[in-house]
């Protein structure tokens, strides 16, 4: 049986990395719904993609550097465009240039 004061301890752990977490991962959409004033567009190139072309996880730099955390590091890569603010950091990131930055009004929807 556990002592009160360890039960304690064990709280303050849990709230201790709760709070930890809180800080470290990016909250989706931080920046809010940003879909309707983003002027540039993360366009990804498939064939260009790693996990894409090689069908296994891979890469998924986008995903770590994506300071929203809307990358979806799955096959293929998908891109929350409600939550995207549009900042390129993605496309940068790439080291296959898979993402190009398309001006919002030259995208056809
Ligand atoms: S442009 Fe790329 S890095 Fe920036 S918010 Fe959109 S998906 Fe994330
Ligand atoms: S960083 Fe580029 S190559 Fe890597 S998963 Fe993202 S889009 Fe694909």
């Amino acid at each position: 049986m556990k002592m009160f004061h360890e039960e304690v301890e064990a709280n303050d752990m849990k709230k201790k990395d709760e709070n930890i977490s809180a800080m470290c991962k990016p909250a989706v959409g931080e920046a809010g719904r940003t879909g309707d004033w983003r002027d540039l567009r993360p366009i990804i190139d498939n064939s260009k993609c790693t996990p894409f072309v090689k069908k296994k996880a891979a890469c998924y730099l986008c995903w770590l550097y994506c300071p929203e955390g809307i990358v979806k590091a799955g096959i293929p890569v998908e891109i929350d465009l409600d939550y995207c603010k549009g900042c390129g950091i993605c496309a940068e990131e790439c080291p296959s240039r898979a993402i190009s930055m398309v001006r919002e009004d030259k995208c056809n929807d």
